[in-house]
């Protein structure tokens, strides 16, 4: 097998714990996250005082893409969920190998680069 699946776990589990992060801590669906943490929440709405690690990929996002994070927690959901079934790194489409290089740069993708240069059209 080609795929260091364990690295890629590990990357997905960090990335869906950012975006869970991101969601909370703008209040689009992550209720029960933002009650654990209302200490924090309630000395400022407006403060962006998650992780310092996580602060300037928070900035990117809070430039009106607080919805696409939801969308790409979803992804990276299935990322994680077609990892356990032996399934990640095929392309939805055509069914061919994703190249190691295309799962590198996007770990959450299911579609190698030709069907995603289609769909992008
Ligand atoms: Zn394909």
């Amino acid at each position: 097998m080609s795929i260091d699946t364990d690295r890629f776990r590990a990357e997905l589990e960090q990335h869906r714990e950012r975006l869970q992060k991101t969601i909370a801590h703008h209040d689009i669906g992550g209720a029960s996250l933002t009650e654990e943490t209302g200490e924090l929440m309630s000395s400022s709405v407006d403060n962006h005082l998650a992780d310092t690690a996580s602060e300037t990929y928070e900035r990117e996002l809070d430039e009106g893409l607080e919805e696409d994070a939801q969308q790409q927690l979803r992804e990276v959901e299935g990322a994680l969920e077609r990892l356990e079934a032996g399934e990640y790194g095929t392309c939805s489409a055509c069914g061919k190998k994703i190249p190691v290089e295309r799962l590198e740069a996007v770990p959450w993708t299911t579609l190698c680069i030709d069907d995603a240069r289609k769909l992008a059209r």
